[in-house]
């Protein structure tokens, strides 16, 4: 038995819902598998029903069915429980996925739904969405004030040019051009009267919230295409390892009755996620996908599982197991 370790993380998040950038987690400290799984699937799944908590049973099982029939049993999962009442889950990190209790409890008895939520945020971690943390965007606001002093010191050089040509010509200019704007302003407002100072500040702040604002407008479209995606892979990548299409409907049924859901500007509206889940079925019909799902399942063994080496949280192995001792010896025997 291993003892699971109390961590947060820190790192920014894509939610499958409404979300702060920065979450903070707490695995369950709960006991976690050491013994080796067995080789059977009927055992695998056995011995996993009787170690894991029943959440981590539960969503092992989704992963193992969601991996290997798209092909995403390359690469190891990791899941995570957070202990608090938020119908939510996020992608987080270096594949893992992070579910919380509230969510759980929610789509309780509805493996289907709970298939769409994983395969939704396993979408975010393959198309490789990445979530704009703050650290990021303080830079891009750095940016933007930057470009904002540059393009009022352009148009101050602009009209300064004909008077004062010879005192802040072509050497100014250079420097603009070669980026170090910022400790300019000063002495090019300095030659200014007091009264132009303060116009060229508030035309330099106007900019500034002008730019800050389309920012804002370009991430939050950005996060919403992002769902959009992570919604069709949670669509076709639960039903194709042979969950109920409805599912995602489900949990959208529960999203829906979240208060504060219509006016969420980075996730699309909930009518709208219905319609577009609506379309896919349409577009790849749920036999089609649960067949091809099969084939591969078929072909391919039950995953092992570990608790991942922070023993923060369970990892689901890849293909390759998750032992290089073992993978030494298959190799190269004993
Ligand atoms: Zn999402």
């Amino acid at each position: 038995m291993l003892n699971w370790k109390r961590t947060i993380l820190t790192t920014s998040s894509l939610c499958l819902f409404l979300c702060s950038t920065t979450l903070p987690v707490f695995a369950k400290p709960k006991p976690a598998p050491q013994r080796k799984p067995a080789s059977t699937s009927t055992s695998i799944y056995e011995q996993a029903k009787k170690q894991l908590p029943e959440d981590f049973y539960a969503l092992y099982r989704v992963v193992d069915r969601i991996a290997r029939a798209n092909e995403l049993d390359n690469r190891p999962w990791r899941i995570m429980a957070v202990p608090k009442y938020d119908v939510n889950a996020f992608a987080t990190d270096v594949n893992l996925i992070a579910v919380f209790d509230g969510i759980l409890d929610q789509l309780a008895g509805d493996s289907s739904a709970l298939a769409c939520v994983v395969a939704h945020e396993m979408g975010h971690h393959v198309k490789r969405h990445l979530a704009v943390g703050a650290a990021q965007k303080a830079e891009l606001i750095a940016k933007i004030e930057e470009e904002a002093k540059r393009e009022v010191l352009g148009e101050q050089q602009a009209a300064n040019e004909e008077s004062t040509a010879a005192v802040v010509g072509g050497a100014v200019v250079n420097r603009v051009v070669g980026g170090t704007v910022g400790g300019l302003l000063g002495s090019i407002l300095g030659n200014q009267g007091a009264q132009r100072q303060a116009d060229s500040q508030k035309r330099i702040n106007q900019i500034i919230e002008k730019k800050k604002q389309e920012l804002e407008e370009r991430l939050a479209m950005q996060e919403r295409q992002q769902e959009h995606e992570a919604d069709e892979i949670g669509y076709i990548a639960s039903v194709k390892a042979g969950f109920d299409p409805d599912g995602c409907l489900r949990v959208m049924q529960v999203l829906s009755q979240i208060p504060g859901s219509e006016s969420d500007s980075t996730h699309p509206a909930v009518p709208k996620r219905i319609e577009a889940i609506k379309a896919l079925m349409i577009k790849y019909p749920p036999q089609t996908l649960a067949k091809e799902g099969e084939a591969r399942i078929s072909k391919t063994k039950p995953l092992t599982y570990n608790l991942s080496k922070d023993q923060a949280s369970l990892r689901i192995n890849s293909s390759r197991g998750g032992s290089q001792a073992d993978d030494i010896d298959k190799k190269f025997g004993r």
